[in-house]
């Protein structure tokens, strides 16, 4: 190899570092492809190595979709894993735009897939009540959370979703008021929807958590609006999903 395929190779090195911020990378192989809802498509994924995978219910890893430019990077909650049987599950909202939507019609059997992960700080914390907010994209992540809280535990969960045919259906063991909130067939976009129904939320007794998450400026305001209302700042989980004309990435908030 000459100097200069060596530098060339350095820097390439260099770039899938620093674009994975020295992550573990978790080939996967697609097994399955099925529609959950008319815009959610679920993927079941296998992985050699899935049973190490350090997963915190609500953590989303980045999925390297290959484009005809290259890859695009793109962050999806992991909605399910078995670690014995080395599988997991993502929840794909079909939105019409992207990388995302050309990558899934294509996507069968067989196909293989890069994820960097898992990463992120909407997790479960010790609470003893929750709020969940977010949107269809959050969906994935808001029940996979709900699924692994204990007997009993008081979860309020106000969702934004399209309309009535994008509501999944939740079997949990806690004590979870499902709040759907439809958009009636407008499309997905800043709004005050959820904002409206959290605002006539009274907060239960006790300490309380709440994950905020969903298109950015709607989560940036719920977040300021619930630390107005004494929500403490250590005990709210926020960060925004995405937003109209953002590709890819994920916003702090
Ligand atoms: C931590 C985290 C977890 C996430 N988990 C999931 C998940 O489990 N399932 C899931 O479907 N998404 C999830 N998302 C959101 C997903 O990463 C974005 O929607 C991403 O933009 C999708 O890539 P794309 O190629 O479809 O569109 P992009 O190429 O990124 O975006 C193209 C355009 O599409 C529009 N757009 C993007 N997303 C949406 C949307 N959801 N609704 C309406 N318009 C949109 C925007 O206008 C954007 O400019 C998550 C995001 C984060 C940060």
């Amino acid at each position: 190899m000459d100097r200069q395929d060596q530098n060339t190779g350095l820097l390439e090195s260099v770039g899938n570092f620093i674009a994975r911020k020295g992550r573990r990378v978790w080939p996967l192989t697609v097994t399955a492809k099925e529609t959950i809802a008319p815009r959610m498509m679920r993927v079941s994924f296998r992985g050699p190595d899935l049973d190490e995978l350090p997963w915190l219910r609500g953590q989303d890893v980045v999925l390297e979709i290959p484009t005809a430019t290259g890859l695009s990077r793109r962050h999806y909650t992991i909605r399910a894993h078995d670690a014995a049987a080395k599988t997991l599950a993502i929840d794909f909202v079909l939105h019409g735009e992207g990388a995302s939507g050309p990558w899934l019609d294509a996507l069968k059997p067989g196909d293989r897939v890069d994820a960097v992960g898992p990463r992120g700080h909407t997790y479960v914390r010790a609470a003893d009540w929750h709020l969940f907010t977010g949107d269809e994209t959050c969906i994935p992540g808001i029940f996979a959370m709900i699924e692994g809280l204990p007997d009993d535990t008081l979860v309020h969960a106000f969702i934004e979703i399209g309309d009535e045919a994008d509501k999944l259906p939740l079997v949990a063991k806690a004590d979870v008021r499902l709040h759907w909130i439809s958009r009636g067939g407008a499309q997905a976009g800043p709004n005050d929807r959820v904002y409206n129904a959290v605002e006539q939320f009274v907060f239960p007794e006790g300490e309380g958590f709440a994950y905020t998450i969903g298109e950015t400026s709607t989560v940036r305001k719920l977040r300021h609006r619930l630390l107005d209302r004494g929500f403490p700042r250590g005990r709210i989980a926020a960060e925004g999903y995405w937003r109209p004309g953002r590709v890819g990435g994920h916003d702090h908030v």
